[in-house]
């Protein structure tokens, strides 16, 4: 049995716009593959419509991956193609696996206006169209003066796009859809219809255009041997287009193409009605699971711990579940805040990178702290609980979520991870103890508690019971006497 898989998010909001992360990272991938990061998440590495300054998702030219001097820089913010490409070589030698971040609801930061009739519809209910198509005028003209027609010569205008949300005519912000246009089914319900998020809204049922993008997505991964990716925004997008486009590039390439897509909502049921309606060809962050943390994490000890998992992808779905504890726009400052207080994060994490359910992803600002928000790293607490995951996260598990402070669960281990298995008990309040059996095999052995919250040793019996504890708002990880986690 391989050793356990665990992805990272490698890159937080406030990272400095100086092209240096593609770099960066061929410092660290021996590092990290240490540690057990087996995927990487990278930022979008295409240019978008605030140069230097774009963390990625205002996507202007997806063939410019910091290549051509468009939107004032040839690097993005993370650097240029070559620092790239190398990035990526470097990582497959140290056996880890790359996804791409892709935006494919929207672009931005147009060369060209052009006049077009649209009609306005009610920003709260799409559904609902407040005058007759009238001219405005539009940023919609993509002709990449750059870059001209390398990789492609495909030149993109409104008949592309379903609406805007500007009339540079009028200097109007509103929801425009273009007329004759209609905002695709089988997209998120809010607003009465979430197709259109920002920017120039892509016409996923436009041909040319899902074809292009299928060149695009080949010449993508046969350009820099990504292997899957991060799809941003999917709930803005016809759920139909991703088994279609994912299906087609996995047989042109013949490659796996592991997908995790975003689809930002609360409710478990839309959730899994995404994963039904894409035929399960890509995988979701567990969303309402992170917010669980984030209540947990806020209600002064008050969360009831035994339902931590309640309504979570991961405990309804799990082979399809990402798991996270907090990501980009969740962080501090952003559009999603809802940052998962300092001293729950070790429980969290522990939920999310010692079960057996979930593919579990390690959030960069997490790890490497967010000075512009004067957060600390967390590499050292981290660093402990991935190298637990590595070694020890292995076997059959045993739940005990039978109490509203104190909770906890076992993994027995398994032979091909010797000396494997372990205990884990947290409180959000009140410290305290849980009898639990880590099993035979584990039997009339001494734990202690990995994380050095406390010093004492737990003796397991006959049966493979040991009483386990841990104290107040803390987690405690108990593995067997003599394992190092160095
Ligand atoms: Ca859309």
């Amino acid at each position: 049995m391989p050793s356990n898989e665990t992805l990272m998010q490698y890159f937080e909001w406030y990272l400095p716009s100086d092209s240096t992360l593609w770099n960066k990272l061929t410092k660290e991938s021996k590092h990290l593959e240490n540690i057990g990061i087996t995927h990487l998440w990278l930022p979008p590495a295409y240019k978008g419509a605030s140069g230097k300054e774009d963390v990625g998702y205002g996507v202007y030219d997806l063939y410019d991956l910091g290549e051509f001097d468009q939107k004032g820089a040839i690097p993005t913010k993370y650097g240029t193609k070559d620092e790239y490409l190398n990035a990526i070589q470097i990582l497959h030698e140290s056996n880890i696996k790359v996804l791409a971040d892709i935006v494919l609801n929207h672009k931005m930061g147009a060369d060209e206006t052009e006049e077009v009739l649209a009609v306005q519809d009610d920003a709260s209910d799409r559904n609902v169209s407040l005058t007759d198509a009238k001219p405005i005028t539009v940023w919609t003209k993509y002709n990449f003066p750059g870059r001209g027609n390398t990789y492609s010569d495909f030149k993109w205008n409104w008949t592309h796009f379903h609406g805007v949300d500007w009339d540079e005519n009028t200097g109007t912000a509103a929801i425009y859809k273009f007329y004759g246009k209609h905002w695709d089914e089988n997209v998120d319900k809010e607003n009465g219809n979430f197709d259109y998020l920002m920017g120039a809204d892509i016409d996923l049922n436009n041909f040319d255009v899902v074809k292009e993008l299928k060149k695009w997505g080949k010449w993508y991964i046969d350009t820099t041997l990504l292997d899957g990716f991060r799809l941003d925004a999917v709930k803005h997008i016809r759920a139909e287009f991703f088994p279609e486009w994912l299906t087609s590039l996995r047989e042109i390439t013949g490659k796996k193409l592991f997908s995790v897509g975003e689809y930002w909502s609360l409710n478990i049921d839309t959730i899994n009605n995404f994963i039904n309606k894409t035929e399960g060809v890509m995988s979701l962050f567990d969303v309402p699971l992170h917010y669980n943390f984030y209540r947990a994490s806020i209600s002064n000890g008050e969360f009831d711990m035994s339902q931590i998992f309640e309504g979570t992808l991961v405990g309804t779905n799990p082979e399809k579940a990402v798991t996270f504890v907090d990501n980009h726009d969740t962080e501090p400052g952003q559009a999603l805040e809802s940052w998962v207080l300092d001293w729950f994060k070790p429980l969290a994490y522990s939920l999310i990178l010692l079960r057996k359910d979930g593919f579990p992803c390690v959030f960069y600002g997490d790890y490497y702290g967010i000075p512009e928000k004067e957060v600390g790293p967390k590499d050292q607490m981290l660093q402990t609980l991935l190298k637990v995951r590595k070694y020890y996260a292995y076997g059959e598990q045993y739940d005990y979520f039978n109490n509203r402070n104190v909770v906890g669960f076992t993994r027995l281990g398994d032979y091909e991870h010797p000396d494997s298995g372990l205990a884990v008990v947290m409180s959000d309040a009140r410290g305290g103890a849980v009898q639990m059996n880590v099993g035979k095999n584990l039997a009339n052995t001494i734990f202690y508690d990995c994380t050095g919250n406390l010093s004492e040793t737990v003796y397991v019996d006959n049966d493979g019971n040991g009483i386990f504890y841990c104290k107040d708002g803390s987690v405690s990880v108990w593995i067997k006497q003599g394992q190092s986690v160095n």
